[in-house]
């Protein structure tokens, strides 16, 4: 592992993606051309080493094999009662039963959105009753396939509005290396701050939480199991190399702490979790596609959690610090 130590340090922040990349020229979204942009990025910056969740060398292991996104396939499996992973290695997508129909947090690659189809029905359920296809945040990602799945499904689909028109400019922009940014996405739900959907037996919250893209939404899901209800938050946590967005992300972050106490984290990347939890690098990235597990003894409390809040906070702190110099 050691060796790819500097590598991971520069993957980390090629995933929190940024604009800034995208004006360089590099890889704006954060995963397309990993091995390219890595070339092209000045060292590793010391306030992502210090992350939580530390490296992820193996997220990247398709592609530098050359490999398609296809082969981050991962088994789909159950979360909670309520909640299934339906995403790929590096990407997370979620499946949310209720009484009246699926809502699906996130989509994938646009080469992986039939990947995510394919884990649903894998489960047992149908696509076509998704009612609602969330997408957490303007990176291509996550919305890449939803195009596609809303095609396929004819879903509802929402973003906060910073987000649908970050995605609608990408669309209709001139293509940044080898990002393939899906089927075009017609403006749909726009999710505003403190929004709620409610399906059948189920409300999601939504939150719009600016700092890992101007308009990032954090979803609050009661997650259940065992007969208990869990708040589970689905926060988008990947700090944003722009200086802009520093103390929105800090703000951000603050609030959510605040909003607890959280029972649990549903993560958007399985390896932006606090190290020690369930999802996380040595159980679920680096397993060399093994089944993941079966189950998710998932939930963390609120006391890791506001820990796990302050090590973000600690190193969100020292970028700003950094920049202010
Ligand atoms: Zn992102």
């Amino acid at each position: 592992m050691k060796r790819y130590q500097w590598l991971a340090n520069a993957i980390v922040i090629l995933l929190a993606a940024s604009p800034v990349l995208a004006q360089k020229g590099t890889d704006g979204g954060g995963h397309a051309d990993a091995k390219a942009g890595i070339a092209q990025q000045a060292p590793p910056i010391s306030w992502n080493t210090k992350m939580p969740w530390g490296p992820m060398e193996a997220a990247v292991r398709t592609r530098w094999a050359g490999l398609p996104l296809t082969a981050e396939k991962v088994e789909p499996f159950k979360v909670f009662d309520n909640v299934y992973y339906v995403g790929v290695q590096v990407v997370g997508a979620y499946i949310i039963t209720t009484s009246e129909g699926l809502i699906l947090i996130d989509a994938t690659y646009a080469e992986t959105a039939d990947t995510v189809l394919e884990g649903i029905r894998k489960l047992g359920f149908d696509p076509a009753s998704i009612k609602y296809l969330i997408i957490t945040h303007q990176h291509f990602d996550h919305f890449g396939g939803a195009g596609r799945i809303q095609r396929v499904t004819h879903a509802r689909v929402g973003m906060s509005a910073v987000d649908w028109e970050g995605v609608e400019r990408q669309q209709s922009g001139p293509q940044v290396g080898d990002q393939n940014l899906g089927l075009p996405l017609e403006r749909d739900l726009i999710i505003k701050d403190g929004d709620t959907i409610k399906l059948g037996d189920t409300t999601l919250k939504f939150y719009v939480t600016p700092g890992h893209t101007p308009g990032s939404l954090a979803v609050e899901i009661p997650a259940r199991a065992g007969g208990k209800t869990y708040r589970a938050l689905s926060p988008c946590v990947g700090i944003n190399p722009s200086p802009d967005l520093t103390k929105p992300y800090i703000n951000s972050i603050e609030r959510l702490k605040n909003m607890g106490p959280w029972d649990t984290l549903l993560p958007n990347h399985a390896f932006l979790m606090p190290r020690d939890s369930a999802i996380a690098p040595s159980d679920f990235i680096f397993q060399d596609l093994k089944p993941v597990k079966e189950s998710y003894p998932g939930v963390i409390g609120p006391e890791r959690i506001n820990q796990w809040f302050d090590e973000i906070l600690m190193v969100a702190k020292e970028k700003l610090a950094s920049e202010e110099k």
